[in-house]
């Protein structure tokens, strides 16, 4: 946990997440934000939105070179997804944590309480996404969301 230096307050941490295509055409999106607020995060900000191959790309660019990189672009084209910024204390590692790892065949053995082992089918459709650091979670944030003085707007339609 981070603490503040002088008041020692938990400090609060926000991070990006996403119900993938899967997720939505699933029909899991109230099962995933029951388990987000049951687990003490709130909801920021929240808006669905349907990523054109461009976007998709430039969201997964770090996997620009991968093999599976195509196929991650053509499903996170199929239909829209829901985008999120969670906040509280240690924000980002918890998400992770709740998610489960990437491959969600795994998950259903090794972390069946995550959200990826019930809601996931394998090391693609694995229905949510996680941001893995502060430095992507302020990327990823950015990317959907602009924080000015009139408020919270999505960056893009
Ligand atoms: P994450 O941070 O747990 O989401 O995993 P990564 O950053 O490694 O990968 C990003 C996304 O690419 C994953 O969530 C999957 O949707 C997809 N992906 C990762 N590994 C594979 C793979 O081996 N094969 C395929 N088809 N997709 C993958
Ligand atoms: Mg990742």
């Amino acid at each position: 946990l981070h603490r503040c230096r002088s008041c020692e307050a938990v400090e609060r941490e926000r991070t990006l997440a996403m119900i993938k295509p899967d997720g939505l055409s699933g029909n899991y999106k109230e099962k995933i934000k029951e388990a987000i607020l049951g687990s003490g995060f709130d909801i920021i900000e929240e808006a669905v939105v349907h990523l054109d191959a461009e976007r998709a790309s430039l969201f997964y660019a770090e996997h620009a070179d991968r093999s599976f990189f195509n196929s991650l672009v053509k499903y996170m084209t199929s239909g829209p997804v829901c985008a999120m910024v969670l906040e509280s204390p240690d924000a980002i590692s918890r998400w992770r944590n709740l998610i489960g790892p990437t491959d969600a065949r795994k998950a259903k053995t090794s972390h069946p309480d995550s959200i990826r082992a019930m809601c996931g089918l394998d090391s693609e459709k694995n229905c949510v996404h996680g941001s893995d650091s502060p430095q992507s979670a302020a990327r990823e944030i950015s990317f959907f969301f602009r924080d000015d003085k009139s408020g919270w707007r999505l960056c893009f339609h």
